[in-house]
């Protein structure tokens, strides 16, 4: 989306190079493949640590610990965050307090990462500024009363080197570089780009107080996440893909799981429930009305502000003007005052010559 002007950033909300410089670092990691050389074993633990570990952020770190949407028992509960902490983004308390944060202040100011703040903050800034460095306990109470979760989201490095180590192990070098670390870079962006790019492209079929919609191109390679439009009409679904043609193997993992017992009572939306508050059907879009109606008086107070701006500096010019007149006139008196004092002493000299003749 373009912007008119630069976005005003607070100090905490600037990237932290310092801290930052580790998740910038394995970015280039992959690049040693030169050097090590690519395998297919190792491409094919790359698409397995992908989609598993996506799998793991999806179903666990949002679907359970962010929403609730189905129950399981403690033991796989703790799977479900070993498994999403895996991934590399850090630890579920944190993970699913920020996401419920997202949830209850979409869009507005204090959605920690609004599209509306520009691409790079919603897909990444957000994350390696200070600023979302903690959780608030307040947002997640239900789960942080779990000791081994906290100490997981305290310790969120076990999964990933546990996992980075076991890549070594079956698959060697090549294992670590291509399957463990490109598609760890791989997964990030590809979750992340449901923050950045999930209000921004695809279809609104429900008519919500944010800007969310559905895109069956992010549902793609975030298993299923890509239904966002859905998912923010109905957080408590297990389910993103409403219709059977929405691609959402998220919940055919859960759905599967449940046969087995591992999960219970997953939570679909009731059938009367999916044919409200359609856009199609004439339901006032108040998400997108209030998206425009933020853009048109940020707009409007823009404008102002610059023709305040402009009488100010025509305010300025004139005063700057009538300084140097005054400075000239004053110079100018001063002159003609000089030449008359000259004048006076001349005209008295010449009296007392005439008087001595
Ligand atoms: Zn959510
Ligand atoms: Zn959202």
């Amino acid at each position: 989306m373009p912007r008119a002007r630069a976005i005003e950033r607070s100090p905490d909300e600037k990237i932290n190079w310092k801290t930052s410089a580790p998740f910038i670092a394995v970015h280039f990691l992959p690049l040693l493949a030169f050097v090590t050389g690519v395998t297919v074993k190792a491409v094919i633990l790359a698409v397995v640590l992908y989609l598993g570990r996506m799998w793991f952020i999806t179903a666990g770190y949002h679907r359970y610990f962010a929403h609730r949407s189905y129950k399981t028992s403690r033991w796989f509960q703790f799977v479900l965050a070993f498994g999403g902490g895996t991934a590399a983004q850090k630890g579920a308390l944190w993970w699913a307090s920020h996401h419920r944060d997202h949830h209850r202040y979409s869009d507005t100011e204090r959605d920690l990462h609004s599209p509306q703040k520009g691409f790079w903050w919603s897909h990444v800034g957000w994350i390696l500024c200070d600023k979302n460095n903690g959780w608030d306990e307040e947002d997640i109470r239900d789960f942080a009363k779990y000791p081994e979760l906290r100490f997981l989201t305290k310790h969120d490095w076990i999964p990933p080197w546990t996992v980075g180590v076991a890549s070594y192990l079956i698959a060697g070098w090549p294992g670590l570089v291509v399957g463990f670390f490109a598609s760890t870079v791989l997964l990030w962006h590809g979750t992340f780009t449901v923050n950045s790019l999930a209000h921004v492209l695809g279809r609104r079929r429900y008519a919500t107080t944010d800007t969310s919609r559905n895109s069956w191109l992010i549902a793609l390679w975030t298993g299923g996440e890509g239904w966002h439009n859905n998912h923010h009409y109905y957080q408590a679904s297990a389910r993103n893909g409403f219709y059977w043609w929405e691609y959402d193997p998220t919940y055919w993992g859960l759905k599967v799981l449940s046969w087995f017992r591992v999960v219970r009572d997953l939570k679909v939306p009731p059938e009367r429930v999916l044919q409200r508050a359609r856009v199609r059907d004439g339901s006032f879009d108040v998400g997108i009305f209030r998206a425009h109606w933020a853009r048109a008086t940020a707009a409007l107070a823009d404008a102002s502000n610059r023709q305040v701006e402009g009488v100010a500096a025509r305010r300025e010019a004139l005063a700057d003007q009538i300084f140097s007149t005054r400075q000239a006139l004053e110079e100018h008196v001063q002159h003609t005052l000089q030449k008359a004092d000259e004048l006076g002493k001349l005209s008295r000299r010449n009296n007392r010559e005439l008087a001595a003749e």
